[in-house]
């Protein structure tokens, strides 16, 4: 197993810290959940409801507010500041990584056999580089996660979101109401509202968008989002469109792929337009999951895109920077620092890595014995997006038996499996609470915009934190495990 450089920050965990309980006295929580129950409903801290009819669909209809923990969760200060420190290294691993087709192409190749999605994406970037696509700008809105290591006493890194990067806007509300609450509890609770740190995710996010619609440079062309059928996180991307309106002026239109297909076109300079109106950036809710694709139909509207000279956020080439056998591929040795050539900074991402394995090559049936003989080391990954694809436990000896011998392997990764300290938590949802058993996983997003040579953006840009049930293995916001949660900086 690949050995971490444990930092020292003895004491950072908060492992003795006390449950949400210990903090506020239980008497306090109905009035408290109440207070919270109020605020997201006049603050827009909302989601479809999975009963509403249409929720996922007609805006104002079938709201709920979104499942969030009652109060923000303690997590060490240091190690905060350490994932906010290298968010522009990893802003800009990115795209050196995704200049680098040889490199893009070598390390999927494999995946591609037995995995239709992963063809389909390299298919789109092999035609684009075969018309000779050149893209001037490129905008990406990251979003880094990772969970505190128990064994370790350091922050390792789940994955690196490149395309939906999800709750920019709804985290940033999450921030906001567990500093009211704080608030509201008063001296009756051990918590102080400086500790709840300011998260900007939703502005910067949005402003990121606005400036590469800037440096397009057509006052008349709308922002595209791209987006699934049914969403019930409709609210967390119409936030955007709102901002993208109120504080630049720039209008915005919401289409499905299979839309796209029927209302897009390409004009000669291969401008993009959507039902006639040009379009300028391009950014992506959907498109990151085999189900956004169930025809050709939305393959061609995706090739469209691609073909067009609007910013796409992320392009196809980000998109595949961050598959999850490409995070593998990096983390073996020399490989990212051939991307990030200041030592400091590889030595900074790399403290961060998990162990993380291939299943073909040299070395492989070695690691996949030791995940066979101890299931609950190890995650069994498919290049998927999106949650709920990894498999766990026991059912990892299962499919790594599967797949032995088979052309399949190389569609997943293993990696090491983090443990977090477990905390108990007062979670909300549909308007219940309850005391639970949770863990974390932090997100730290980042946003990059280039226009040529030039970097115009290269910043961390806020925060998220989902919080869920210790006992679940994904626990989805979405799926009804998760809440949207906040760090309390200790
Ligand atoms: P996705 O792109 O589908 O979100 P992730 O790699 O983030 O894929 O995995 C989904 C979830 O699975 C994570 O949010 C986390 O809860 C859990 N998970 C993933 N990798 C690990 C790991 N190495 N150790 C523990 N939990 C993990
Ligand atoms: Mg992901
Ligand atoms: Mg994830």
């Amino acid at each position: 197993m690949q050995t971490q450089v444990a930092p020292n920050l003895d004491n950072c965990l908060p492992e003795s810290e006390l449950s949400d309980e210990e903090l506020l006295g239980s008497d306090a929580v109905p009035a408290l959940v109440q207070d919270a129950l109020i605020w997201c409903s006049l603050h827009g801290l909302l989601v479809g409801d999975k009963d509403g009819k249409n929720s996922g669909v007609t805006p104002g209809v079938g709201l709920v507010h979104a499942p969030v923990s009652l109060l923000p969760t303690p997590f060490p200060r240091p190690l905060f500041e350490q994932a906010v420190e290298v968010a522009p290294i990893f802003n800009e691993l990115v795209d050196k990584v995704s200049q680098d087709s040889e490199f893009l192409f070598s390390t999927l190749e494999r995946a591609r056999k037995t995995d239709s999605f992963t063809a389909g994406l390299l298919d789109i970037y092999r035609a684009t580089l075969d018309k000779g696509i050149k893209e001037d700008i490129r905008l990406g809105l990251h979003r880094s996660d990772y969970m505190l290591d128990k064994a370790t006493g350091g922050l390792l890194q789940i994955e690196l979101n490149t395309i939906s990067s999800s709750f920019a806007a709804l985290g940033t509300q999450v921030s906001r109401l567990h500093r009211h609450i704080v608030n509201r509890a008063g001296a009756r609770s051990k918590l102080e509202p400086q500790n709840v740190p300011e998260n900007a995710s939703f502005e910067a996010m949005t402003d990121g968008i606005a400036e590469a619609w800037r440096q397009y440079g057509d006052d008349e062309a709308v922002v595209l989002f791209v987006v699934q059928p049914a969403e019930r996180n409709m609210y967390d991307q119409l936030w955007m469109a709102d901002r993208l309106w109120d504080a630049h002026g720039i209008r915005s239109v919401r289409r499905t792929l299979t839309e796209i297909e029927k209302d897009g076109a390409l004009d000669g300079d291969r401008t993009l337009s959507i039902s006639g109106q040009r379009v300028s950036v391009v950014y992506f809710r959907a498109g990151y999951t085999p189900t956004d694709y169930p025809s050709d139909t939305e393959w061609r509207a995706r090739l469209l895109m691609e073909e067009s000279s609007a910013v796409k956020c992320p392009s196809i080439s980000y998109h595949l920077t961050g598959a999850k056998k490409i995070q593998q591929e990096l983390a073996r040795p020399g490989v990212l620092e051939r991307f990030i050539t200041n030592e400091k900074d590889a030595a900074l991402l790399r403290r961060h890595f998990a162990g993380l394995w291939a299943l073909e090559g040299e070395g492989s049936e070695e690691i996949i014995e030791k995940a066979i003989a101890d299931p609950e080391g190890f995650v069994l990954k498919p290049q998927r997006e999106g949650g709920g694809n990894n498999i766990y436990g026991s059912d990892v000896p299962a499919k790594l038996q599967e797949l032995q011998g088979t052309d399949g392997l190389a569609a997943y990764i293993l990696m090491q499996r983090i443990f977090p300290p477990v905390k108990k938590s007062y979670l909300l949802r549909g308007g219940e609470w309850s005391q639970q058993d949770t863990l974390s996983e932090l997100g730290i997003f980042g946003t990059y915009l280039r226009n040529g040579e030039k970097v115009v953006i290269n910043q961390p840009a806020g925060h998220l934190l989902r919080t869920k049930t210790a006992s679940s293995n994904e626990g989805g916001v979405a799926a009804g495990y998760g809440v949207i949660d906040s760090p309390y900086l200790t």
